[in-house]
């Protein structure tokens, strides 16, 4: 039985007070929550500020990128010794908004991918296609280039520690929600190929998330297909009640 995973990935969004006074409403909910593991994934700059509100407590804190090098002359870069510092646990990498506006491709996400295994961090990879190319019949085609190559020389034991999160990017940030039946597709799909990449044991063990506009009035039907272990929250991360809703979807 695989263990639920809800992330809220923050954005370019919230300043250091801001992003205490989330994470403390969130915590006032979930900080005993053993059955959903949560994740808070702020930007850099609160990364430290949001570690300290939930040291004690079972929420974790991920990042939204990390470096695929361990240090050196790699302006605006963040490594992964500097993230492990402030207690870091997850990685978000991959994001369609960095592979869009940052040209990041398949090679360099894998590359972080692996650094991040080394390191201990766990890296929540994120694949998924555009409008353009799910109109064009070409979702599986564009899914499975990003899981291959993203995943390239993972070994099958570190499947139980990273995630993969299915994102196709019409859904992200648009109020489109793919629908459940669309996103279980992909979801089995994307487990189907891990399989073939790595054998059933690791297919199983692998949470494969959803996210595209999840909202406390969707999650509980996403939630409940039998290939979607969890969820990648965007916009609604940002509002604790809603947030906090969306994990209670996943109990
Ligand atoms: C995301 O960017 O990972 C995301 C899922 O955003 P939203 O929930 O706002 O669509």
């Amino acid at each position: 039985m695989r263990k639920k995973i809800i992330a809220g990935n923050w954005k370019m969004n919230k300043t250091i007070e801001e992003a205490v006074e989330l994470a403390n409403s969130i915590k006032l909910d979930l900080a005993d929550c053993k059955e959903v593991d949560v994740v808070l994934c702020p930007p850099f700059t609160a990364l430290k500020s949001v570690s300290d509100v939930v040291s004690e407590t079972l929420i974790a804190v991920g990042s939204q990128n990390m470096s695929s090098e361990d240090e050196g002359a790699y302006t605006g870069e963040i490594s992964h010794t500097m993230l492990k510092e402030l207690f870091v646990r997850y990685v978000i990498l991959g994001h369609s908004e960095r592979r869009q506006y940052y040209k990041e491709n398949d090679f360099w996400v894998n590359k972080k991918v692996i650094k991040a295994l080394e390191k201990n961090l766990r890296p929540i990879l994120c694949v998924g296609e555009t409008l353009e190319e799910r109109e064009a019949g070409d979702t599986e085609k564009v899914v499975e280039v990003q899981v291959r190559e993203g995943l390239k020389d993972v070994s099958a034991d570190a499947y139980t520690e990273l995630v993969v999160a299915y994102e196709p990017v019409w859904a992200i940030g648009t109020g489109k929600t793919a629908s459940a039946e669309q996103a279980q597709e992909v979801h089995a799909f994307i487990r189907g190929i891990i399989k073939d990449m790595v054998g059933e044991e690791a297919a199983n063990a692998v949470r494969i998330q959803y996210g595209g506009s999840m909202k406390p009035a969707n999650a509980a039907e996403l939630l409940s297909q039998p290939d979607i272990d969890g969820g990648l929250i965007g916009g609604a991360a940002l509002d604790a009640t809603s947030f906090v809703s969306i994990v209670k979807a996943a109990l």
